[in-house]
C-alpha cells in the first residue's frame, strides 16, 4: 500500500509534516452589503447576494456572534462583502479574537497600527484598460500606493482572457511594489462581451501562469499543479462542479452522496443569521465556477487521492502550502 512515508524523501516529508499540522478551518463572512465599487461580474451584487439580509449594525451582536464562531471551532476569518474596510469596527471585532484575512479592493488602507499583522488579499480584474471596463476605473494605482512594501499584503490578481500575453507587466508592477501576487481566473458571471473563456485561451494563460512561477518566484505564490486544475476544472479525471465542490456551505449541504469537503465551513451573510450557498455566487452555474479558493479547496480535501505517485503528493503538498501561505498559517 502506499503511504506518506513511501513516496517521500526526508526533505518533502517535512514539508509535508509542516502543513499537516495546521488543521485550518475557515468560513467566510460578509462584512456588509455596501460597496465602494460595483464592478461587473462581482459575484455578490450579481447574484443579489447583498439583498439576501440586511446588515446588522450593533458591533456587540458581531462580537459575540464571532466568539460563538470561534468556539464553533473556526480558525481562519475570511473577510469579504461589499467592502470590509467600509466597516473598520467589525473587521477588528474578528481580527481581535480569530486569525482573520481581509479581501478588499484596496482603494481604502487597512491602518496598520490598527491592523499590524492582519493578512490583506488586494483585488485586481486585469490591466488599467479591463479595470475600467470591467470596475469603472482602474484600481492599481491607488491601491499599490496604499499597500506598498506591506508584507502582510497581497494582490489577488483575477486574470481575463484579455490579460494573454500581458501578464508579465503587471506582475512586474507588482513584484516592484514590494508585494506578492496570486492568480485566478474570472468567472465572467455578468456577461460581459469579450470576457468568456474559450478552451484555446485557457490553455495559453495556463501556459502563461507557468511562466510567470518560474520568472517571479519570489512575488508569484502560486502552483503548477494549481494552474492545471484551474485551467482544465478537472483532477484526475473528475470534473469540477456541483457534485465534488468542497465549498458549499455546511448545514445547506444535502448533496447524496457527499463528496469530500471543508469540515463545518460556513459563508455567513452582514445580518449574522442568513447562509449562503457557498463560497461564492449564489446563482453561478456551478459548471462554469473558476473559483480559485474553491479549486485550491478542492485539491486540498482530496489528499488520499493524491497519496498515489511521490508527483501527485507534491503537488498536493504545494497546493496546500501555496493555501497556507495567502492566509500566512505559514510565512512566504
Ligand atoms: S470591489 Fe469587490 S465587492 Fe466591490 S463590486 Fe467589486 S468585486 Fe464586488
Ligand atoms: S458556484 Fe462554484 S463555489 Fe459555488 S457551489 Fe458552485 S462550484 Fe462551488
Amino acid at each position: 500500500m502506499k503511504t506518506v512515508n513511501s513516496l517521500l524523501d526526508p526533505q518533502w516529508y517535512e514539508r509535508y509534516k509542516r502543513i499537516s499540522k495546521l488543521n485550518i478551518r475557515s468560513s467566510i463572512y460578509d462584512v456588509t452589503n455596501r460597496c465602494n465599487l460595483r464592478c461587473k461580474g462581482c459575484f455578490f451584487y450579481s447574484s443579489g447576494e447583498h439583498r439576501a439580509a440586511e446588515e446588522e449594525t450593533d458591533i456587540r451582536k458581531w462580537e459575540t456572534f464571532i466568539d460563538k464562531e470561534k468556539q464553533r471551532g473556526v480558525n481562519l476569518a475570511i473577510l469579504i462583502g461589499g467592502e470590509p474596510t467600509l466597516c473598520l469596527d467589525r473587521v477588528e471585532a474578528f481580527y481581535k479574537r480569530l486569525p482573520t484575512f481581509c479581501a478588499t479592493n484596496g482603494l481604502i488602507r487597512v491602518p496598520r497600527d490598527r491592523f499590524p499583522d492582519m493578512m490583506v488579499g488586494i483585488s485586481l480584474w486585469g490591466d488599467e484598460e479591463d479595470e475600467r471596463i470591467l470596475r469603472g476605473k482602474p484600481t492599481f494605482s491607488i491601491s499599490s500606493k496604499n499597500y506598498e512594501g506591506d508584507r502582510f499584503a497581497y494582490y489577488l490578481y483575477t486574470l481575463t482572457p484579455k490579460q494573454i500575453g500581458k501578464i508579465d507587466r503587471v506582475i512586474r508592477r507588482i513584484r516592484d511594489a514590494g508585494l506578492k501576487v496570486h492568480m485566478q481566473l474570472l468567472s465572467n458571471d455578468e456577461g460581459v462581451d469579450g470576457f468568456y473563456w474559450k478552451p484555446e485561451e485557457l490553455s495559453a494563460i495556463r501556459f502563461e501562469m507557468d511562466e510567470m512561477l518560474d520568472k517571479y518566484p519570489d512575488a508569484v505564490i502560486s502552483s503548477r499543479y494549481y494552474h492545471e486544475v484551474i485551467t482544465t476544472g478537472k483532477m484526475f479525471g473528475r470534473s469540477f462542479g456541483w457534485n465534488e465542490c468542497p465549498s458549499v456551505t455546511q448545514p445547506l449541504d444535502k448533496r447524496n452522496p457527499s463528496p469530500k469537503r471543508l469540515i463545518d465551513f460556513i459563508r455567513w451573510s452582514s445580518d449574522l443569521k442568513t447562509m449562503h450557498r457557498c463560497c461564492t455566487s449564489e446563482t453561478r452555474d456551478c459548471s462554469t465556477c473558476k473559483d480559485g479558493a474553491a479549486h485550491m479547496s478542492w485539491i486540498m480535501v482530496n489528499k488520499r487521492a493524491h497519496i498515489r505517485t511521490t508527483e501527485d503528493l507534491q503537488n498536493w503538498i504545494e497546493v496546500y502550502e501555496m493555501f497556507a501561505k495567502l492566509y500566512q498559517f505559514i510565512p512566504w
